[in-house]
């Protein structure tokens, strides 16, 4: 599922290729797709043009000073797809922008766990639906208190995206590794060092990602994430990884390395 980098490289994508041109057409993909802009939202992007990107947590944001503008959840699968008119368009496009001249933006989403919908300004959208500040902003102090005033599974605190917004299974996973945290510790009970170690660690794995720009060949082998099997050996004590359920997710860990103290 797509996190905080990989949301970034798919809004950087549409920054790179996507601004600056009129909307000529909206179409739509031939299986239905309820959670996207019916026709009279669509209708008020006709003639317009995104001039900037945001995102915020997993939210990628497209649109203008004026308004109106898109905001993008990726869901399990989706990605945000620029090309040309002329190349092979994606498969699984729900939603394609048709831009003046060649260029479209499908938005591509095969289990339809994504969505789209149609906002009026990003800062009240982030406000209303009650996203905590972006994993990459958020400083070190408040970091303490959201999370250090948890009561449940670390894991679950990380992956709150009312507490923190970006972290999913993946990367809480990989800064817990780093930290040398267990997942399912209580949030609460973790130490002041505890706590400012998890946030050093989680802001290093976000930070390699986004220069990768989310591509995982650069991932080094010494991260949990290419070892991410029951059974597999830990790439630092060569011990071995363990998987438990935690708040609903598949925690990959290595007990060596990340005691429940
Ligand atoms: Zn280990």
């Amino acid at each position: 599922m797509p996190e905080l980098p990989e949301c970034e490289a798919n809004r950087r994508r549409v920054e790179d290729h996507c601004l600056n041109r009129t909307i000529e057409a909206i179409e739509m993909g031939e299986t239905s797709h309820m959670d996207l802009p019916g026709d009279n939202a669509r209708g008020q992007l006709m003639g317009r043009q995104f001039t900037e990107t945001r995102r915020h947590g997993k939210e990628i944001f497209a649109g203008s000073k004026t308004g109106p503008w898109i905001t993008v959840s990726l869901g399990m699968t989706g990605s945000l797809r620029p090309y040309d008119a002329g190349e092979a368009a994606p498969d699984y496009a729900r939603m394609t922008f048709v831009f003046e001249g060649d260029r479209r933006l499908a938005f591509r989403c095969p289990r339809k766990l994504g969505w789209i919908r149609m906002i009026d300004d990003p800062d009240d959208w982030i406000a209303k639906t009650g996203l905590g500040p972006d994993a990459m902003d958020i400083d070190r102090e408040n970091f303490r208190s959201v999370i250090g005033g948890t009561r449940g599974a670390v894991k679950s605190a990380l992956m709150a995206q009312k507490k923190i917004a970006g972290i999913g299974n993946l990367w809480s996973d990989e800064a817990l590794f780093h930290a040398g945290i267990a997942p399912d510790v209580r949030a609460d009970r973790l130490s002041q060092t505890q706590l400012d170690l998890l946030f050093d660690k989680m802001r290093e794995v976000l930070g390699l990602l986004l220069d990768a720009n989310a591509d995982y060949n650069h991932i080094p082998n010494s991260w949990i994430f290419p070892h991410r099997d029951e059974g597999a050996s830990c790439p630092r004590c060569g011990g071995t990884i363990a998987r438990k359920r935690v708040g609903g997710r598949s925690a990959y860990y290595c007990p060596g390395c990340q005691p429940r103290t």
